[in-house]
């Protein structure tokens, strides 16, 4: 079989395998990056979007609050396209214990996290939906993030350095000679075509999937996959991030997302993750919750429910007992050579994204060391759009360019042979005719889906109703040269929309959504 090289294959276009594939692409390390559907459709997507302060683990987990912090400032200057910088408030309600706020307080000293009282007043004058049994309320350094941009801005950067990424690229097996990995057979989801690649290490970030990845090569990870499940709501109600101050549970953030507010979270361990979605008991739960800081909460009108699934390393020592949120969310990194005597494969569980960057680091400080490879990591410093004057002291200097990276100047190009074509599309999110054209066009949109991922129709009030259909007429030519046929991709655009919306639906709006 004829078959390409490389010395490191990547599986999984997570924020955890993109960070590897821009990190290894600035050391100048030969890599591909695989994953079997689009960029970022796992946990990646599927999250709360809060960029964290580490005050959140401030008093379990100190060294992740730390580091929390430490990435958290990096990241506001390396992919300040990608992030808002909302603030966020820790709020005391009435039915809260005093004991946990001190301990609390003690930690972000530790931790060299900021805190800043301010007085219920003056939060409820500028957060007029919270409720007024909030005793007392904290400022933050939390800010929101757009895990959609973010990965696609480290894939761009790791390209601009000549990596390879592949999606609908599914890994499907692992060749072993001698108790080392040697190549990888890779699958195309769209079209069943295979690969062939051969290769020094594979890096498993394959996230919920690590376990199955791990299966390939006969070995076994034990994973707990925790599904948490959030709601969407139509509107920003709140403008910083609102975190109830006491012992995590279910229900306690509440994030302002570019146009939307996200109610999260919910944690009950499944077995399988392509199976993970919200049911109406979790929405509930979460509406119960929320509503002891937005007292109208059952109001609002939700938009849709989605669920991400967090993999988490089973710890032995404590067995049956372990619900998700015991299990520590700590980044663990496990060198098969060592483990289970097969050289060059490295399984990746656990992380936050807020820390992607740093696990990114880690891993690949290990894997050049195994390689022989002694360059340095560039990822700290060198901001994920390098176009000159594109962001400065975080200033935003064009739209196009905070959305689409240094892709935006293509938009701006377009616009000005057509500029008739910047007239909306879609009236929820401010998505141009020029935007739908121009992405439907790229290698990398296979589908109407991708298209949503990258430009965000169909994410807002009208839920695709609308801007599927125009979007579909508009970009009709580029996308019937797609795999999939336009009529399949609008059902499958849809269906996946509906998949979210029939849990928080019900009565004569399910009904009339059933109909439409
Ligand atoms: C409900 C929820 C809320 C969260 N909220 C936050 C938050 O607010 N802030 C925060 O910092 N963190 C948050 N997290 C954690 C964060 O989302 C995850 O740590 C992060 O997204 C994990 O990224 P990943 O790349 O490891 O996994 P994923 O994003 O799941 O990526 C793994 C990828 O591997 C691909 N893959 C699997 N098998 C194969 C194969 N055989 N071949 C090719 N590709 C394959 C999958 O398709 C998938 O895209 C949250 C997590 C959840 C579940």
């Amino acid at each position: 079989m004829a078959a390409n090289k490389t010395r490191v294959i990547v599986v999984g276009g997570g924020v955890t395998g993109v960070g590897i594939i821009r990190d290894l692409a600035l050391r100048k390390i030969d890599a591909i990056l695989i994953e079997q559907g689009d960029l970022g459709h796992g946990a990646s997507s599927r999250f709360h979007g809060l960029l964290h302060s580490g005050a959140r683990y401030a008093l379990n987990d100190p060294a992740a609050a730390k580091e929390c912090l430490e990435e958290n400032l990096i990241l506001k200057k390396i992919a300040a396209s990608c992030i808002e910088n909302t603030g966020g408030l820790y709020l005391q309600h009435e039915l809260d214990d005093d004991s946990y706020l001190e301990d609390w307080q003690k930690g972000c000293l530790e931790a060299g996290i900021l805190t800043k009282e301010i007085s219920a007043k003056e939060v409820l004058k500028n957060e007029p939906f919270l409720s007024k049994k909030i005793k007392r309320a904290f400022l933050v350094p939390d800010a929101t993030i757009d895990g959609s941009r973010l990965v696609w801005g480290n894939v761009d950067h790791a390209i601009k350095y000549e990596a390879k990424v592949f999606t609908y690229s599914k890994l499907d097996k692992i060749i072993i000679e001698n108790n080392q990995v040697v190549g990888a057979e890779i699958v195309n989801t769209l079209t069943g075509e295979r690969t062939y690649w051969e290769c020094t290490i594979i890096i498993n970030a394959a996230g919920s999937w690590a376990d199955q990845v791990a299966s390939l090569a006969g070995l076994e990870l034990d994973l707990v996959k925790n599904k948490g499940t959030l709601l969407v709501f139509n509107q920003r109600f709140t403008s910083r991030v609102l975190n109830r101050l006491r012992r995590p549970s279910d229900g306690d953030i509440i994030v302002p997302h570019n146009t939307v507010t996200i109610l999260g979270t919910t944690s009950v361990n499944i077995d399988n993750p392509d199976r993970a979605e919200p049911t109406s008991e979790e929405v509930d739960t979460l509406l119960s919750a929320g509503q002891e800081l937005i007292p109208n909460i059952h109001s609002l009108r939700i938009l849709r429910a989605y669920a991400g699934v967090r993999p988490l390393l089973f710890d032995m020592q404590h067995g049956e007992e372990q619900d998700g949120r015991n299990i520590s969310r700590d980044f663990i990194m496990i060198d098969h050579g060592v483990r289970d005597s097969l050289a060059g494969l490295i399984s990746l569980v656990g992380g936050k994204l807020t820390t992607y960057r740093l696990m990114a680091e880690k891993t690949v400080d290990y894997v050049a060391n195994l390689l022989g490879e002694r360059k340095p990591c560039l990822t700290k410093d060198v901001p994920l759009i390098e176009q000159e004057g594109a962001f400065h002291s975080g200033r935003k200097f064009s739209t196009y360019l905070e959305k689409y990276g240094e892709k935006g100047a293509l938009l701006e190009q377009y616009l000005k042979d057509s500029p008739e074509k910047e007239a909306i599309l879609c009236e929820c999110e401010n998505v141009s005719y020029a935007e739908v054209e121009l992405v439907a066009s790229w290698d990398s949109t296979n589908n109407l889906d991708d298209l949503r991922r990258k430009t965000r129709i169909g994410m807002g009030t009208c839920q695709g109703l609308y801007c599927s259909f125009r979007s579909l007429g508009t970009a009709w030519e580029n996308l019937k040269k797609k795999k999939e046929k336009p009529l399949v991709q609008l059902i499958t655009f849809l269906e996946n929309r509906y998949k979210g919306q029939k849990s928080v639906l019900w009565e004569s709006q399910l009904r009339e959504n059933e109909l439409t």
